[in-house]
């Protein structure tokens, strides 16, 4: 049996915070205002790997009401959704993901954010796609306010 599961997430830009994209520190002026370490490429990537397995989103299982998940790192919640996932049968076929980010590029940090994530599915690099591009100025992102993610998961029971 296969699922599909589709999940996005956008976090507002601000200067002295730490930017942390797919569990890695990315080095620049401005970070994620967020409850959690603002990771918008595992918050989307949670948000998809939940909608896989019908279990609702991130917020169902990561209230940001909570005070425990403040400032945590989000390769926690990503960790848990795995675990899930391997109680419910699945592994993962292959994800594909998007940043949407003005600035800095990504490129150098793609590769990184492969492993790290793969590591988490305890999957090949090669079954996590991460493409990064810029909005060409337009919009939130565009002018450097925000950063998004998309996510797009294939799971199969084995
Ligand atoms: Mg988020």
């Amino acid at each position: 049996m296969f699922r599909i599961g589709y999940g996005t997430d956008i976090h507002t830009l601000a200067p002295g915070i730490p930017l942390m994209l797919g569990g890695i520190h990315i080095p620049s002026e401005y970070g994620c205002e967020a409850h959690s370490d603002g990771d918008t490429v595992i918050h989307a990537l949670c948000d998809a790997l939940f909608g896989a397995l019908s279990l609702g989103d991130i917020g169902t299982h990561f209230p940001d009401s909570d005070p425990q998940w403040k400032n945590v790192a989000s390769s926690i919640f990503l960790e848990y959704a795995v675990q899930q996932m391997r109680s419910e049968g699945f592994r993962i076929g292959n994800a594909d993901i998007n940043i949407h980010l003005e600035n800095p590029k990504l490129r150098p940090y793609i590769q990184q954010i492969r492993e790290h994530l793969a590591a988490l599915f305890h999957c090949e690099p090669g079954l996590i796609s991460v493409k990064a591009k810029t909005a060409e100025g337009t919009g939130a992102v565009g002018a450097g306010e925000a950063v998004r993610a998309e996510a797009v998961i294939l799971l199969y029971q084995e």
